[in-house]
């Protein structure tokens, strides 16, 4: 505790990211980036733009990208908003959104930046148990609150939830804003774009971080109906009109000039986590059936905290959460096939011999 901070400051309890080791120092599958480099073609764009013109302040409209992500989802520019990753998206729709008579609603289980941001915003906010096999209930968010988010598919559990509950959870809460946080719809989740003309009240979340392999660019966007993107907007233009810088405005239009090699390397991704799941279940573990690039398991022989510190030792990073319900889950990045191959040689030296 200092004696200089603010009682905000003081009070705060931030989000505490997952560990970045030095680079190359180890095998790192612990906070979902992508295994592949970006796309040569974004490569090249922010080449180009580190040799123009950075002494000049960014476009703060980001009128390209958001026109290349309008046309990318066939939706028009005023129904596209973007920022410096997700994270900064989801304060923004926070502050836009979200006020202070009736609760955020959000999953118990679930991505641990939403009860940050509750709670830097002075936001009340209720967790929504999931069930025992960690789904999503929708009939569970009919209830007062003053809006709803939850990931799709969900983290750290992987599991996504059908388009028709999304459909549920709109209907049901038609006076609020639904935020659905698609961060890792690429690898296999149906995704609620197409409900955006449909539903007024529906704000959709996505990241370059993952599927496009840029977690170093930092951007994000928001698609919604234009009402929505005017309240982030306005929250935006509040705090930092430039979010984007121009590097990352250009990085971010050339990946929606290459979409081949995003879905070629989605593919791969997904092939390696299907390889990757039946392996781990045939070491005895119990695998959630995994939409995103990442799986969640526990095994039965050994509790979490030992299979993370044993792995660490041999120089595998994985995800472990101290917290109620999942302290016997690790979250694993699905990386390449060759460290795949080496986080299930390792589990089967560290794994009691079962027979
Ligand atoms: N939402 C979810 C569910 C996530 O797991 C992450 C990644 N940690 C994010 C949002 C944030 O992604 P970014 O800020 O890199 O866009």
């Amino acid at each position: 505790m200092s004696i200089f901070w603010s009682s905000t400051a003081a009070a705060l309890t931030p989000y505490v990211p997952g560990e970045q080791p030095a680079e190359g120092s180890m095998i790192k599958l612990n906070t979902n980036e992508n295994p592949y480099p970006p796309s040569p073609v974004v490569l090249e764009a922010i080449r180009r733009a580190v040799d123009g013109n950075l002494r000049l302040y960014p476009d703060p409209n980001a009128s390209r990208l958001t026109a290349a992500i309008a046309a990318r989802f066939a939706l028009t520019p005023g129904e596209v908003f973007v920022g410096n990753g997700s994270d900064e998206i989801l304060a923004f729709a926070f502050q836009a959104f979200f006020d202070r008579d009736q609760p955020v609603l959000f999953p118990d289980v679930t991505y641990s930046f939403y009860s940050v941001y509750a709670n830097l915003f002075n936001l009340p906010f209720t967790t929504v148990p999931l069930d025992g096999q960690f789904r999503i209930l929708p009939a569970d968010y009919q209830r007062p609150n003053s809006g709803i988010i939850l990931p799709n598919p969900n983290a750290p559990t992987a599991i996504g939830l059908p388009l028709r509950q999304i459909r549920e959870l709109l209907e049901g809460n038609a006076g609020h804003v639904v935020i659905v946080d698609e961060a890792y719809i690429d690898f296999g989740g149906e995704s609620a774009v197409p409900l955006i003309a449909e539903y007024p009240n529906l704000l959709v979340i996505h990241t370059l971080s993952k599927s496009r392999s840029l977690a170093g660019l930092r951007v994000g966007y928001a698609l919604g109906q234009p009402e929505l993107i005017e309240g982030l907007n306005r929250v935006k233009n509040s705090f930092n009109s430039y979010t984007l810088d121009r590097l990352a405005l250009v990085g971010a239009e050339a990946s929606f000039m290459d979409e081949a090699y995003t879905r070629s390397n989605i593919t791969r991704i997904v092939q390696t986590r299907e390889n990757t799941r039946s392996a781990l279940e045939r070491l005895g573990f119990s695998v959630t059936d995994s939409e995103a690039n990442f799986l969640f398991v526990s095994h039965p022989a050994m509790p979490a905290p030992v299979i993370f510190r044993k792995l660490r030792e041999q120089g595998i990073l994985v995800r472990y959460f101290d917290k109620p319900r999942i302290d016997d889950y690790l979250r694993i990045t699905v990386g390449t096939d060759t460290e795949m191959a080496a986080l299930l040689k390792a589990m089967v030296e560290i794994l009691p011999d079962t027979d």
